[in-house]
């Protein structure tokens, strides 16, 4: 790991006034461990921050309050102007800074990727980024508050109370996720709390001219990259779709020299000459990772126990992503994704009806929450640090609220996409058709192939992988196996057996 990264990537952090000792630190992600042990306001606080070699930027205390923030944020110098005296210079140390302001509505002001753990007083403040996009559990008795950013961690903490408002986590009784765009407020002595939302999807559609909803995409996508391309060279995964093509172009455009650029395939199924025209284009120092398709599922457990989810499309779109992640090797990189257009801008849908678009836009912004899509595990599995400029909250406000008829036009999908990028990509990247990168690397077949060779006829496929995908994650996540101890197969032929056994 290095310097290039955020100051911490994930924590596991206690707050007591009883002797119990915190759970073990068993993270998917990988960095190094910095131990906290601090007194805050007469409460023992206990913690684990994951980092890349400088963890001080990750915590700042005052008076009566701590802060452990893991990821980072991207309107510092916004931020910032909100404070007169010395300006913080770490994110903790602003976050802190802006709470004696504030209060808890500070994460109202936050664009970022991250997850807190605050200990204000009696009280601890757990707070998520707009799109919860790194995943925080608790676990909470009168006393003593557990949180972490990796559910598994929490495995052996099942003694926790039930919390209204947090989701609790399938499997793990006592384990709850907190919902994105929220500060979780628990007082420590009862373990009970409120919750105050601070982001909310936009439900409402702005009408713009062609030009103006052109340009409000392409300034709010330019400042989201150019927040998340670090002081180094950024490292962009492409698959030659307009997503990653758009976020590479722009990443290319802070810089002058050369950025990183690199794509996987399998054996079966590529996108590399897409993804060659576009990093030709540019002149990225381009990179082409191959992987089998039995490697590929392979790493089906360790997609599982990175993300912690149980939704099998989900898990289809990102285990080829895991693949890669664990195939790049080298020290720790700060990688830019496309990753999450298609949600705001509708790309997913592939007809040409406005209706149907917009209810596909509003049901996907109302239920990403808890899918875990962008949990930082995936690329910290192998070291690194993802981040998904589309999921930036300016840019994911902007896209969201725009009519409809902006996103599908001339009848292409994510046409105000397309042509904000009008000047900077190749033609033939721009009229593209959407492919999905479960599709592009023959992720969806390989893993149906995977079910039907087990015995199951195509119908119970969709089903099958459900299971399996629910199996997996009681292995690796309810019952702390590491996934090179998943026995894939034999998961797969239970799921198969017990489907295809006749009802007696
Ligand atoms: P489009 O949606 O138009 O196909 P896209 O391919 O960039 O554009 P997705 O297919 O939604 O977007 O894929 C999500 C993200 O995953 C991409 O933006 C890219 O960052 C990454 N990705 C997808 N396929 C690959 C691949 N083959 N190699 C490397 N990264 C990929
Ligand atoms: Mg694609």
């Amino acid at each position: 790991m290095s310097a290039e990264l955020p100051a911490a990537t994930g924590f596991l952090a206690t707050v007591r006034q009883d002797a119990a000792s915190p759970p073990r630190p068993a993270f998917a992600s990988l960095g190094y461990r910095a131990e906290l042990r601090e007194k805050v306001a007469g409460r023992q606080l206990a913690a684990t921050l994951i980092h890349a070699g400088a963890p001080d930027g990750a915590r700042a205390q005052g008076r009566d309050t701590a802060v452990l923030i893991a990821g980072e944020l991207y309107n510092r110098a916004e931020l910032r102007s909100l404070l007169s005296g010395d300006v913080p210079d770490t994110d903790a140390a602003l976050v802190l800074a802006l709470l004696g302001v504030y209060g808890v509505h500070t994460f109202r002001l936050l664009n970022g990727r991250f997850a807190a753990f605050i200990v204000k007083g009696e009280r601890v403040l757990l707070a998520t980024d707009h799109a919860g996009s790194v995943p925080l559990y608790v676990a909470a008795v009168p006393g003593r508050i557990t949180a972490a950013t990796e559910a598994k961690v929490l495995r052996t903490a099942l003694d926790g109370t039930a919390i209204a408002a947090a989701r609790p986590v399938p499997w793990l009784p006592g384990v709850h996720q907190v919902p994105a765009g929220t500060v979780l407020e628990l007082a420590v002595d009862a373990g009970t709390g409120t919750a105050h939302r601070t982001w909310a999807p936009p439900l409402f559609r702005r009408i713009l001219p062609e030009g103006e909803a052109v340009e409000a995409v392409r300034a709010a996508l330019e400042r989201a990259v150019r927040a998340r391309a670090g002081t180094g060279t950024p490292l962009v995964v492409i698959s030659g779709g307009i997503d990653s093509s758009s976020v590479a172009a722009l990443a290319a455009g802070t810089r002058r020299t050369r950025i990183d650029t690199v794509s996987m395939g399998t054996e079966e199924h590529n996108e590399f000459p897409q993804a060659r025209l576009v990093a030709d284009h540019l002149g990225s120092a381009h990179r082409e990772i191959t992987v089998s398709t039995s490697d590929l599922l392979r790493r089906l457990p360790h997609a599982v126990w990175a993300a912690e989810s149980t939704d099998p499309d989900i898990i289809e779109y990102l285990l080829p992503l895991t693949a890669l992640y664990l195939g790049l090797g080298g020290t720790g990189r700060r990688i830019l994704t496309g990753y999450g257009a298609d949600i705001p801008l509708g790309g997913m849908h592939r007809e040409n009806q406005l209706p149907e678009l917009d209810s596909a836009v509003a049901v996907d912004m109302a239920t990403f929450d808890g899918l875990n899509e962008m949990a930082p595990a995936l690329s910290a599995i192998g070291g690194h640090w993802s981040t998904h400029p589309f999921w930036d909250r300016a840019v994911l406000d902007t896209l969201t609220c725009l009519e409809a008829g902006l996103k599908r036009r001339y009848g292409q999908d994510k046409w105000v996409l397309r042509a904000a990028m009008g000047d900077i990509l190749p033609h033939q990247t721009l009229i593209r058709p959407k492919l999905g990168v479960h599709e592009g690397s023959g992720t969806t077949s390989a893993f149906s192939r995977l079910l039907t060779g087990a015995g199951l006829p195509d119908g119970q496929v969709h089903q099958a992988k459900r299971l399996v995908v629910q199996e997996l994650f009681r292995q690796v996540v309810v019952d702390g196996l590491h996934p090179d101890e998943v026995d894939c197969v034999a998961v797969v032929q239970r799921v198969a057996d017990r489907q295809t056994q006749p009802v007696p």
